[in-house]
């Protein structure tokens, strides 16, 4: 089961959340027929987006992102998490070898298929009562999407952060393993530089994050690697994570009837039905013009 754990670090000066999305990313794998590559960059973007959910209290509040490289081969890879621990994501194209032409430089990591370059966007959308929604952007740090996360956190959100992802494939490329895990300053709290350092280093060198979760360590176990003492966290809450979409057929009749009936027939003419796909969960459900004009 997928699961994010919440923990306070080195006696309440900083907190911890670890994110296991191994089904999660599966099933994103599973609906969107990604290579590996794309499972890579949606599995990381999901991990990461579901750590900065991590503080929602409603499950009508989410956090939003997108990756959007400036002119690689992967033009966008998007996430969103809500207050229940509910994500979803994708990636656009869903496989790479379909933009790639003869002769293309194949990318071997997600920063090079991103482009190297590019603009992070984080929504938040919160309710009134905890600031209303917002939108922040900023440039991309190398695109391997947890180094972009954490230079977000720090430069837009001016919480100092150490965030690591990983996603772990069998060589058929299926997915073993998937997570992230944060680390923050609590607000006020005193944490030397040097211990913050000293958390970026271990997540950088030698961590391992997906290998760890592949050979099944425990969120426990992770948060005493990093803090690199057994003593002085503890666990605060968990919350279950989840693939789940929150498309509806009602809210793709809107989207039809915005339309306008002449449309409507056109398309009907031209493809010989009236069919919305869900870019998050890519299902599709099929309309009758009848009912979508009486609506
Ligand atoms: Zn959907």
């Amino acid at each position: 089961m997928d699961i994010l754990s919440h923990y306070h670090m080195y006696d309440y000066r900083a907190r911890c959340a670890v994110a296991v999305t191994t089904e999660i990313v599966r099933e994103i794998q599973r609906r969107h027929q990604l290579d590996p590559l794309t499972t890579i960059a949606v599995g990381r973007a999901v991990s990461c987006t579901a750590l900065l959910a991590s503080t929602l209290k409603a499950g009508r509040e989410y956090v939003h992102t997108i990756f959007a490289g400036e002119d690689g081969a992967l033009s966008k890879v998007i996430a969103e998490c809500n207050g229940d621990g509910h994500c979803r994501g994708y990636t656009v194209p869903p496989r790479l070898v379909e933009v790639l032409n003869e002769g293309d430089i194949v990318p071997e990591s997600v920063g090079e298929a991103l482009g190297g370059a590019g603009i992070l966007t984080v929504t938040r959308g919160l309710s009134m009562d905890h600031g209303g929604p917002y939108n922040a952007m900023c440039a991309l740090q190398n695109g391997e999407i947890a180094a972009d996360i954490a230079r977000y956190l720090t430069d837009s959100e001016q919480i100092p952060s150490a965030v690591a992802a990983g996603v772990k494939l069998a060589p058929d490329g299926s997915v073993l393993a998937a997570g992230g895990v944060l680390v923050q300053k609590l607000g006020g709290a005193v944490l030397d530089e040097a211990e913050l350092a000293a958390i970026e280093e271990r997540m950088q060198k030698s961590l391992g994050l997906s290998d760890r979760l592949a050979a099944g360590q425990s969120a426990d176990e992770i948060v005493a690697f990093l803090q690199g003492q057994s003593g002085g966290f503890g666990l605060l809450m968990t919350r279950p994570l989840k693939f789940q979409c929150t498309c509806s057929r009602d809210k793709m009749m809107l989207a039809l009837t915005a339309l306008g009936e002449d449309q409507l027939k056109d398309i009907l003419q031209e493809t010989g039905k009236l069919a919305v796909r869900c870019q998050y969960c890519a299902e599709e459900q099929d309309f009758k013009l009848s009912e979508v004009i009486k609506h």
